[in-house]
């Protein structure tokens, strides 16, 4: 499989995640450019130990009560949470998601020979 150029992530998913960042930016009127990207960042971690969790609770590793709250949906809304937050840091860095995939799923094709 060999990678075409594409619009991986829609313009319309761009512009949404863009507003977002506008209205929790102003949460932290008095964040600089970076207090903000490092709020981000450690807003990712949050979220990836909240997927963890989720994953754990999929295998049965959670205590009864979280287990009880996990289901499919929670899983894939954690995913969403990662999914998210990491493309609301990337805008904040002013990267180009959709060629930073491109360029990354060439280097995968060529690493596994897809
Ligand atoms: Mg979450």
């Amino acid at each position: 499989m060999k990678t075409t150029q594409g619009q991986y992530i829609t313009k319309k998913f761009l512009q949404y995640t863009k507003d977002l960042t506008g209205i929790i930016q102003k949460d932290f009127p008095n964040f600089s450019k970076n207090e903000f990207m490092l709020s981000q960042i450690t807003k990712i971690n949050e979220e990836v130990g909240e997927l963890s969790g989720e994953v754990l609770a999929s295998v049965g590793y959670q205590r009864a009560e979280k287990l009880q709250k996990h289901s499919k949906d929670t899983l894939a809304s954690e995913f969403a949470d990662v999914f998210i937050t990491g493309l609301l840091l990337a805008q904040t860095c002013d990267i180009d998601i959709n060629s930073a995939l491109e360029k990354k799923m060439k280097v995968l094709e060529q690493r596994y020979k897809i």
